[in-house]
């Protein structure tokens, strides 16, 4: 059986060499290693090899998670939709969220941060494919919400996210990504604290590198293939 050593190991590889192949810097792409589901001694073996940045879905089972690791040196990504009832606890424990699609929630985060942490680092969500089952706002939406989070101080714009049409047609995604990846160039021109392009997961990481992804969220190639919820 393949462990997480190495199937981290292989994920840190395919990274590079995808970035190599597109004439990518290598300091360019992280990786955020998705944990959700998956048990203490797995996160444990990866940060045994390095890895610093976690993305968790489910906000109590992440709290547990950041709680028992205790570590500042670990960065958790909240990832999962929020709900306002759990704002609190995202705001209390987390380093970032990547799903922000209404205001709503932001200026609750921004209210339920603590001063004593830094601020807390926002992607916000874009459902660049237009599919009806998912979150995110649309390009056009960008703007107005992007200048509202940079005026909430105990928030910090850091870029967008989004998540990959689930579709066979290459084309299609790439289309999408190269779309996202002008609205991060356009996002950065007007916000000096934008440098995060939160795109690609385990099976569409080298369109997303190829189209200026700055973070990957890998879970299965990483973890294993988690049990349905
Ligand atoms: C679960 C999840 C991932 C990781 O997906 P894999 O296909 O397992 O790599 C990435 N991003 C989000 C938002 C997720 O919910």
């Amino acid at each position: 059986m393949t462990t997480i050593t190495e199937r981290l190991k292989s994920a840190i590889n395919t990274i590079a060499l995808t970035q190599t192949k597109f004439n990518i810097d290598h300091h360019t792409v992280q990786l955020l290693a998705v944990s959700k589901t998956k048990p203490i001694g797995d996160i444990e073996q990866a940060i045994a090899q390095g890895q610093r940045a976690f993305g968790e879905n489910y906000v109590q089972e992440g709290v547990d998670k950041i709680q028992f690791f205790n570590n500042p040196s670990l960065d958790w990504h909240f990832i999962g939709p929020l709900q306002s009832n759990k704002t609190k606890l995202v705001a209390e424990n987390f380093d970032w969220i990547h799903t922000i699609d209404r205001l709503k929630i932001a200026k609750r985060l921004h209210d339920q941060r603590p001063s004593s942490m830094a601020a807390l680092n926002i992607c916000i969500q874009i459902n660049i494919s237009g599919e009806e089952n998912k979150s995110g706002i649309t390009p056009t939406q960008l703007p107005l919400l992007a200048k509202q989070i940079s005026q909430l101080d105990h928030l910090c714009l850091r870029g967008i996210m989004t998540i990959g049409h689930k579709s066979n047609d290459s084309g299609l995604i790439e289309n999408e990504f190269s779309q996202m990846s002008q609205l991060f160039e356009n996002l950065k021109q007007e916000f000096a604290t934008v440098d995060t392009l939160s795109m690609g997961m385990s099976s569409d990481l080298e369109l997303a590198i190829k189209n200026g992804s700055t973070m990957v969220r890998i879970g299965s190639a990483i973890f294993g293939q988690r049990a349905p919820k």
